[in-house]
């Protein structure tokens, strides 16, 4: 049984006050709130064997490379990919994405075509931008319709020989939509076309298989799944790795250096130079632990509940408009009440403790899109309660009275 009671226990800041109110946080997909499991191994990696890894002989140094490697597997495990080396640590979504944007440099000719979609947060348009200048390749986008849901015949028009990469994220951050990435990676293998996923808003969610997906690249962020911030991973297929040059030079990243040539080392650490954020990866699969404890299952059932409630709730106010309807979405809630300015709104709810994020959400073509300077977006966890949304409600309300 699902104990969201329980639950809340574990997380200590969700017994704070803001504004002399107690904190409804529902930025969740801004970042996620760190349970005290996962604190408790930050503390213990920098009280008990804080050393730098894969370097030293001494017993601290082997302890934190030991803690380290066996989170890759256990992220690894999770992920269901081949080979603990087919997960590069990185410091999140945005690193992951940039390492492969520039490793494809070299691999991309001009008048190459990427495909992005309409859906996509900022850090999977520019980094493709900046690629497309290097290269000459040209980005194609996939577009939208008013449920936010990507147009899938658009999609397979786009296709062509000339197709080498598509980029797409499994949800989308500003309006929660699940994109239906198995149809996208098949079709883009059927032309040759390599694709990637972000990631960053599915893994809170739900448990992707990368092998089941056969996606080339999947990116996501700590953070966002009960982790810390500054570090996240990169999966690729190891032929993909293998394939792609090393994104920055340093210590741990290579074979042998003189000055005439370096090489270097094998996967994973030929794209992991200098020295990483290595609690930070020891506690993302302490993240995970804690997560797959509750059971991914259990977290959709209950986060599904959430946004039927919260929508239901929402659209009994006058005025709401909701912004992504698509069929197939998760618990995040992204609105306008008239014409009232989305910030305003947030900057009331903040003085009654509750915290939502409002503007373009790193999405400003879909903004562009329904025509809107921003929205209002409350973002719910597995942590967060019916009664937080009941509370966010009468909030809103009286939010909606001061300002009209
Ligand atoms: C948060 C987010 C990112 C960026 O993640 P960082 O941790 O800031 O690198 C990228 N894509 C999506 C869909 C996101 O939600």
């Amino acid at each position: 049984m699902f104990d969201v009671q329980k639950i809340r226990k574990d997380f200590p800041i969700l017994n704070r006050k803001v504004n002399g109110k107690p904190l409804v946080y529902f930025d969740n997909a801004a970042t996620s709130q760190t349970p005290q499991q996962v604190i408790d191994v930050i503390v213990d990696y920098y009280t008990n064997y804080n050393a730098n890894i894969h370097r030293g002989v001494h017993s601290l140094s082997q302890e934190a490379t030991d803690a380290y490697e066996q989170a890759r597997i256990k992220i690894q495990k999770h992920f269901n990919a081949k080979q603990p080396y087919e997960i590069i640590y990185t410091a999140g979504t945005t690193h992951g994405i940039n390492l492969v944007a520039t490793g494809f440099t070299s691999l991309l000719n001009k008048g190459d075509e990427i495909i992005v979609s309409a859906l996509e947060h900022h850090s999977n348009i520019v980094p493709w931008q900046m690629l497309c200048e290097r290269t000459g390749a040209i980005l194609k986008v996939i577009p939208m319709n008013q449920d936010g849901e990507l147009i899938l015949p658009e999609f397979d028009a786009l296709l062509n020989e000339n197709t080498k990469l598509v980029f797409v994220n499994h949800i989308s951050n500003a309006l929660g939509t699940i994109n239906p990435i198995e149809y996208i990676i098949e079709k883009a293998h059927s032309v040759g076309a390599a694709v990637l996923v972000d990631g960053a808003q599915s893994c809170p969610h739900l448990k992707p298989d990368v092998q089941a997906l056969d996606v080339d690249f999947y990116v996501c962020s700590a953070h966002k799944i009960c982790g810390p911030t500054g570090v996240g991973v990169l999966y690729g297929k190891e032929e993909w790795l293998q394939k792609l040059p090393p994104y920055q030079g340093g210590g741990e990243m290579i074979d042998q250096v003189t000055f005439e040539k370096t090489t270097y080392a094998g996967l994973p650490h030929k794209f992991e130079a200098g020295t990483p954020n290595i609690c930070g990866g020891i506690a993302f699969g302490a993240a995970l632990d804690y997560m797959n404890n509750i059971g991914f299952d259990t977290i959709a059932k209950y986060e599904n509940e959430l946004l039927d409630y919260g929508t239901e709730e929402l659209l009994k106010i006058e005025g709401v408009k909701i912004y992504g309807t698509a069929k197939e979405k998760t618990s995040v809630i992204s609105f306008n009440v008239g014409s009232i300015h989305p910030y305003d709104i947030g900057t009331i709810l903040d003085k009654m403790g509750i915290a939502v994020r409002t503007g373009h959400h790193c999405a400003q073509p879909i903004m562009d899109f329904y025509k809107i300077p921003g929205t209002i977006r409350a973002s719910f966890m597995f942590y967060n309660t019916k009664e937080e949304i009941d509370t966010f409600i009468v909030a809103l309300k009286k939010a909606i009275m001061m300002l009209s």
